[in-house]
C-alpha cells in the first residue's frame, strides 16, 4: 500500500529544506522530502575552509517570509550556544562550512527529510505522481523538485575527466596530488577565484609547481554587492521580471550577470595581495600566468602521452595561445538538464526553446496532465524569474510562493519589497496621479 502524501520533495539542499522548514507549522500538510546524501552535505568537493558565504544569514531558510520561525539561522546560534560569540564577530560573512552545519540542524529537526533515498523514476497515474525511490514507492499529489545543478563541462573535456582533469566541484578530492603539478584552471568566476586562492596559499612541499588561471571573461571581476542592485533580488523585481518577453529577459540577465556571477571583493583583495607576496616577497615562489579573454577551444595529450596541451582562443583577436598542464581544473560553472528521474513525464512538461521547464510565476511547470497536480521547480528558473532563482536570496519566498499555492492560501502573504517601482502599474497603484488640473509637461518645461 503506497503512503499518500500532498507534496513529495526531491533534493533536500537549500531550496526544498526550505519548503520544508516552512510547511512544518503549517501541520495539516503530509510532506516528505527525499535526498539520496547519505546526510546533509553541502557541496562537500568544494568545501573549503576559507569560503564564505556570498549572501547575509538573513537570507537563511525562514527568515525573510517567517523571521518567528524556530528554523531561523539566529536560533541556530542561540541553540548551539553561540550566538553572543557571533554577535562580536563583527562580520556580515558566515564560513560555508557552518551554513552546512545550520542545514544539517534543521534537517535533523524535521522528520519529513530523508537521506539515503534516491528518487529514481516519477510516472502519473491519472490521479497523483509515483514517485520511485531507492526506499521505496510514494503517491504524491503534488512534487517540488529541488535537486540542484549540474557541473557543466565544456564539450572540449567531456570523454576526458578523471583524476588530472575534473571539475571545481570535485576539487576538495583531489587536493593531495597538486604538489609539485602545473596546474591549469579554467574560469573566472567565483569557483574558480576560490580554487586559485587555495592553490596560491599551499607552500613549501605542498605547492604547485606552476598555476595559471584562464577565463573566457574580459577580467577577473568583482561581484555587485550594491544595494540597488541587490534590489534585483527582490520579490517585486522576480514578479517584473517573469512579465516580461523571453527576449528581454535574456538581455537583462547578460547585463546583471555581475549581480550574481562575480568575484567576492574580499576574495580578488586576497589573491591579488598572494600575487604580489608570491612575485616580490616570497622566497620560495611558483610560476603565476593570468589569461583573461581565452576561450578553452581544445585539450589534448601532452608529448609522449603525458600531462595535457590546452588551445586557448583569445576572445578579443581570434589568436591562439597554448598552455601545458599536469591537472586541469574546470571551474565551468552549473546547469540544469531535465533530471533523469522525470524522463517518464519529459514529453508532457512544456519547456523553453533551450529546454528549460517553462515555469509559471509560482514556480509551477505547465505540462499536460491535471492542474490540481503540480510540479514545482526550484532553482531552475534564472531564465523565467532572473538571477536571484540559483541564489540563496529568495529560497525562503520561492518556498513560500510554493506553499501558498499548494494549500490555496496566503499563508506568507507578500509585502512590498522595493524601493523601485520596476513597473507602470506599479508606479501607478504607489503614487496615483495628482488630480491638480495642472499640465506637467507644460508646467516642467517652462524656464
Ligand atoms: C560551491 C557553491 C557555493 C555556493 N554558494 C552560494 C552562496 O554563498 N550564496 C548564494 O546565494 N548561492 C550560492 N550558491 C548557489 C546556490 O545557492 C546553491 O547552488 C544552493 O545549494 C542551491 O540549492 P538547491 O537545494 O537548489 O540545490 P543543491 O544544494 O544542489 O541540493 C540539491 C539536493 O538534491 C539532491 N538530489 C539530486 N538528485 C536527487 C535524486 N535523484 N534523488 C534525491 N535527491 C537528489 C542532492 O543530493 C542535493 O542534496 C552556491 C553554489 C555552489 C555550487
Amino acid at each position: 500500500m503506497l503512503e499518500h502524501l500532498d507534496l513529495v520533495g526531491i533534493g533536500a539542499g537549500p531550496s526544498n529544506l526550505s519548503v520544508a522548514a516552512l510547511s512544518a507549522p503549517i501541520g495539516r500538510l503530509r510532506c516528505k522530502f527525499l535526498d539520496r546524501q547519505p546526510t546533509q552535505r553541502w557541496y562537500p568537493g568544494l568545501m573549503l575552509s576559507a569560503a564564505v558565504l556570498q549572501v547575509s544569514h538573513l537570507k537563511d531558510l525562514v527568515t525573510l517570509v517567517d523571521p518567528t520561525s524556530r528554523y531561523t539561522f539566529l536560533n541556530f546560534l542561540a541553540r548551539t550556544g553561540r550566538l553572543h560569540r557571533f554577535a562580536s564577530l563583527h562580520t556580515p560573512l558566515i564560513a560555508r562550512r557552518e551554513y552546512e552545519s545550520y542545514l544539517r540542524w534543521v534537517s535533523d529537526q524535521l522528520d519529513e527529510v530523508q537521506f539515503g533515498c534516491a528518487v529514481e523514476e516519477v510516472t502519473f497515474d491519472g490521479q497523483a505522481f509515483r514517485v520511485e525511490s531507492t526506499r521505496g514507492a510514494y503517491a504524491a499529489q503534488h512534487l517540488s523538485i529541488g535537486v540542484g545543478p549540474r557541473p557543466y563541462v565544456p564539450e572540449v573535456a567531456t570523454g576526458k575527466l578523471g583524476e588530472d582533469v575534473f571539475h571545481s566541484s570535485d576539487f576538495g578530492y583531489h587536493t593531495d596530488s597538486l604538489a609539485g603539478r602545473d596546474v591549469v584552471v579554467v574560469g573566472g568566476g567565483q569557483s574558480g577565484a576560490e580554487v586559485v586562492e587555495h592553490l596560491l596559499q599551499l607552500s613549501g612541499r605542498d605547492a604547485v609547481g606552476s598555476l595559471t588561471w584562464a577565463s573566457r571573461r574580459i577580467g577577473f571581476q568583482p561581484l555587485d554587492e550594491s544595494p540597488f542592485t541587490n534590489e534585483w533580488f527582490h520579490p517585486d523585481y522576480v514578479r517584473y521580471f517573469h512579465g516580461l518577453s523571453q527576449s528581454r529577459r535574456s538581455q537583462l540577465l547578460n547585463a546583471q550577470q555581475l549581480a550574481s556571477d562575480g568575484i567576492s571583493k574580499g576574495l580578488l583583495e586576497s589573491i591579488y595581495r598572494r600575487l604580489y607576496h608570491n612575485d616580490f616577497v616570497d622566497s620560495d615562489r611558483i610560476r603565476t600566468t593570468l589569461l583573461p579573454g581565452r576561450e578553452v577551444t581544445g585539450l589534448c595529450r601532452g608529448p609522449g602521452g603525458r600531462g595535457w596541451r590546452m588551445s586557448l582562443t583569445h576572445i578579443d583577436t581570434g589568436e591562439i595561445d597554448s598552455v601545458g598542464a599536469d591537472i586541469v581544473v574546470l571551474a565551468t560553472g552549473y546547469h540544469f538538464p531535465l533530471p533523469e528521474f522525470l524522463h517518464p513525464l519529459g514529453g508532457r512538461i512544456a519547456r523553453t526553446n533551450c529546454g528549460l521547464p517553462q515555469l509559471a510565476a509560482d514556480y509551477s511547470v505547465s505540462w499536460a496532465g491535471p492542474a490540481g497536480n503540480k510540479m514545482f521547480f526550484l532553482n531552475a528558473g534564472k531564465l523565467s524569474h532572473g538571477i536571484a532563482d540559483p541564489n540563496l536570496s529568495l529560497a525562503s519566498w520561492r518556498a513560500a510562493t510554493v506553499l501558498n499555492t499548494i494549500t490555496e492560501t496566503p499563508l506568507y502573504p507578500d509585502l512590498r519589497s522595493s524601493t523601485c517601482s520596476w513597473d507602470v502599474a506599479d508606479h501607478a497603484a504607489t503614487h496615483p496621479p495628482v488630480d491638480s488640473g495642472v499640465d506637467l509637461l507644460t508646467e516642467s518645461s517652462r524656464p
